[in-house]
């Protein structure tokens, strides 16, 4: 019954690009057979999440690719790695290489961007133990009814909140208090959690034997969905790291590079506990590694129009039907699916081709 509402914006039925998988087991299958000897595999999350590593005796720079810690989010990503894998084959003299498959498999598997414990992971990377928010959404009871409704009247009340908020709080704020991660309710909407997640622990444990005090990393974490259909966005902490990768980036004439400097913009600014954010700090944690430098960034891939509006449809939803109202959501799942990867061939390869681009600028390490 809740359907006819999103039909508007998703509705596409062409053919998968055979890079993209439409569940959890092709996609990992899929990434599995394609790892040659040359590479070393580890498994983590009972097995779930790969982290294949091609290594490079003579170098001391890493390129780490992250995907999927948003869970459904992971498709595109996993279509990306594809890719790098089929032309890593053929390279040689690379820098080494560290390729992290479905980071969040739980969610991945239930088309859900959350973990088990409804944490979002890329708010979960909290530094000096600061799990705490005072989020206005559970200060006033129309925002907490527009994001996180409880009862089927608050959720078909959704036009009405949501052009009450716009009018008295504008975009930014709303935007804000949606990306913006919250430490005080488990059930309620962009919950961040009281501790690291496994996740995070298991990601950071496996990974530090790689490393040592000569170590430079550099990293891309692949995402989707912010941002208008079929533009790519660049996502840095600040002006820094954004100098760092516009030098290594080389557009071609006309094309515009989409940076996003979180520190910089109202909607992103207040958000913390982002994986690029906590990398450094969360690897000598739970690691006990120090490492020589850190770049990273966020490749975003833009999934929707109407300013995200179908994306905050679908994620309410999500979360209204997992605490309010249980029951059949394999509708939903395919819905979730969709507005992450739309299933449209010029979106699919558009992914594939700007992904494999900005990696292989990055080979020149
Ligand atoms: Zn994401």
């Amino acid at each position: 019954m809740f359907w006819f509402l999103f039909s508007y914006f998703t509705n596409t039925n062409e053919e998968q690009n055979p890079l993209f998988s439409t569940s959890f087991d092709e996609a990992n299958v899929k990434f599995e057979n394609r790892l040659s000897d040359k590479w070393i595999q580890i498994k983590i999350n009972n097995d779930d999440t790969t982290i294949a590593v091609l290594k490079n005796p003579n170098s001391n720079h890493w390129l780490l690719h992250t995907s999927g810690i948003h869970g459904v989010e992971g498709y595109t990503g996993s279509a990306i790695q594809l890719r790098i894998l089929d032309e890593l084959e053929n390279k040689d003299n690379c820098p080494n290489i560290m390729l992290v498959h479905a980071m969040n498999p739980y969610g991945m598997k239930n088309m859900q961007r959350v973990n088990a414990n409804n944490v979002d992971l890329n708010r979960n990377s909290i530094l000096n133990n600061d799990f705490t928010s005072d989020s206005l959404v559970f200060k006033n009871s129309w925002l907490n009814s527009l994001i996180n409704p409880s009862s089927i009247i608050e959720f078909y009340l959704f036009p009405f909140l949501l052009l009450y908020s716009l009018i008295v709080y504008g975009l930014k704020t709303c935007v804000q208090l949606i990306v913006t991660g919250q430490y005080q309710k488990q059930t309620a909407m962009s919950y961040g959690g009281v501790e690291h997640e496994p996740e995070i622990k298991e990601f950071y444990k496996a990974i530090a034997p790689f490393f040592n005090n000569q170590s430079r990393i550099t990293h891309i974490d692949l995402h989707t969905g912010f941002g208008k259909y079929m533009n790519e966005y660049l996502m840095v902490d600040n002006r820094k790291e954004k100098n760092y990768f516009e030098q290594l980036f080389k557009s071609a004439a006309g094309e515009n590079n989409n940076y996003y400097i979180n520190s910089e913009f109202p909607e992103y600014k207040h958000m913390k506990g982002g994986l690029i954010n906590g990398f450094q700090q969360l690897l000598e944690l739970y690691g006990n590694v120090q490492i020589e430098s850190y770049h990273g960034m966020v490749q975003e891939f833009g999934t929707v129009n109407f300013s995200g509006i179908p994306i905050f449809i679908n994620m309410r939803l999500a979360n209204f039907i997992k605490y309010h109202k249980p029951g059949d959501d394999k509708h939903l799942k395919k819905k979730m699916y969709e507005c992450f990867n739309p299933p449209s061939a010029e979106y699919q390869n558009q992914c594939i081709v700007k992904g494999w681009k900005r990696f292989s600028e990055l080979l020149l390490l």
